[in-house]
């Protein structure tokens, strides 16, 4: 039995966490595998490591020294490592680092990839644990995918039968030069190793006790949400709960493996759970599950008298978006108009000439963009072909004075999905939580 932990930024932050994850770590001796990101973020005012990784590059990069920002990188490891009393011999590697990067032989990906690296090294000395190198087993084919196989037949082969502890975010390119994954990619790594080794559980510890119901900058201290399905944690990452990498679900789902999201600096909750699906719930008259949204989407409207009588409308207006590589989010559609819901700064710097094609191709009685729309989902397998969920929505925002601007709702009924003014975005997610939660 094995359960695959990862540890984001702040519960790597300083010492202090370092110590609330071994005891994690070491309270349950199936937990054998940790995937460690870069130091975060201390309080609201510091930085966060892969930040000054990047912008050390940046400077680099134009020819202007990066030692104030190496040495603020350097130092927060530094001071890590000796307020746990650790013996590890960083000097010399930041030594060497700092020859390379001065003389351009540092790629961005690989001087960013340092940050979840000494995380890793530091925290297995501070384990006791063997530190294996992501480099020696993620493998990225040539267009930036992995290469699962080879990578999970790598990793089986490594380890002495001690824990080990694994760098987050990045892996090698076929030729060896590292690469990095998108933001916030350390969630990958872990999805990778938990599919890898089999993994009973895949444990993802941050700093929220859970998915909540809703982003805690918006609703003050919102309900975690106890389990949620993969596919309602898609609708939701989606429309824009950003407490997961959306590659992470792929690798886990594949091998039926589930995803328990729990907090660093409260062990003792039991947080969320991500699985296919539940046979028992811990409260099953919920009926949404998760309200989330982004915001600044623009909203094509056409009006075409006997659009629907006519073949191939549509069609032609996604393809004059498709010309120009422009992916569209929602297509709401009535009998004579159709909407096209897109992100505004997609489509910004192509508006005028989409606006003219499509008048040329289509010939519409009307065509008009709506700016400054965000988009607001609620989320929740139980809404699915129960009526009324979408009157109580319009009706508690209709109460609140909110005016909405697009509908749309998925064949599967698993979201309602609706546009508001960006000004009406956080009344708007705190009125459907105020009054489904409470
Ligand atoms: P980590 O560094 O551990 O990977 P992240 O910062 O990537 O952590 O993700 C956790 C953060 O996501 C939380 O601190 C919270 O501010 C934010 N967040 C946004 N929406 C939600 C939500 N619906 N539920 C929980 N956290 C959310
Ligand atoms: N350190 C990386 C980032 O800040 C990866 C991660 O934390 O998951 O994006
Ligand atoms: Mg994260």
């Amino acid at each position: 039995m094995l359960k695959v932990t990862k540890f984001g930024g702040s519960s790597m932050a300083d010492a202090g966490q370092y110590r609330k994850v071994r005891d994690i770590v070491l309270a349950d001796p199936e937990r054998k595998v940790v995937i460690v990101s870069a130091a975060g973020k201390r309080n609201s005012d510091d930085h966060k490591l892969t930040d000054l990784l990047y912008l050390c590059h940046a400077h680099t990069k134009y020819g202007v020294a990066c030692d104030p920002i190496f040495d603020m990188i350097t130092s927060r490891y530094l001071e890590i490592r000796d307020e746990l009393g650790l013996s590890l011999d960083l000097e010399s590697e930041f030594a060497e680092l700092k020859k390379r990067l001065d003389a351009k032989q540092v790629s961005k990906d690989e001087l960013a990839s340092r940050g979840e690296y000494y995380s890793a090294k530091l925290m297995a000395a501070f384990l006791d644990f063997d530190f294996v190198d992501a480099a020696d087993w993620i493998f990225f084919n040539m267009d930036g995918s992995v290469d699962k196989q080879t990578s999970y037949d790598a990793l089986k082969k490594v380890g002495s039968g001690k824990g080990i502890v694994i760098p987050g975010f990045y892996g090698a390119m076929p030729d060896g030069r590292i690469r990095t994954f998108s933001r916030g990619g350390s969630d990958i790594t872990g999805a990778l190793a938990a599919a890898a080794l089999d993994a009973t559980v895949y444990e993802n510890w941050t700093d929220v006790s859970g998915i909540l119901m809703a982003d805690p900058r918006i609703v003050e201290n919102p309900q975690p949400i106890p389990e949620v399905t993969y596919d309602e944690l898609r609708e939701l990452s989606y429309a824009g709960a950003q407490v997961l990498h959306e590659g992470t679900i792929m690798p886990v789902r594949e091998k039926g493996i589930p995803v328990n999201i729990r907090n660093t600096n409260a062990p003792d909750d039991r947080g969320t759970f991500i699985q296919e699906s539940f046979d028992t719930e811990t409260d099953p008259h919920r009926v949404i599950t998760g309200i989330t949204g982004k915001k600044d989407f623009s909203i094509i409207t056409m009006f075409k008298r006997g659009m629907t009588s006519q073949v191939g409308v549509l069609r032609k207006v996604l393809s004059v978006l498709e010309r120009h590589g422009i992916s569209v989010d929602f297509v709401p559609n009535g009998i004579d108009n159709v909407s096209l819901v897109v992100r505004t700064d997609a489509i910004a710097k192509h508006l005028y000439a989409i606006m003219a094609e499509i008048q040329q191709e289509v010939q519409p009685d009307s065509l008009e963009v709506l700016d400054n729309i965000s988009v607001i989902a609620a989320v929740g397998h139980r809404m699915a072909f129960r009526p009324g969920v979408s009157g109580r929505i319009f009706n508690a925002l209709g109460e609140a004075g909110i005016n909405i601007r697009m509908i749309n709702q998925g064949p599967d009924e698993l979201n309602i999905i609706f546009g508001v003014d960006n000004k009406d975005f956080a009344e708007a997610i705190r009125v459907l939580y105020n009054s489904f939660v409470k």
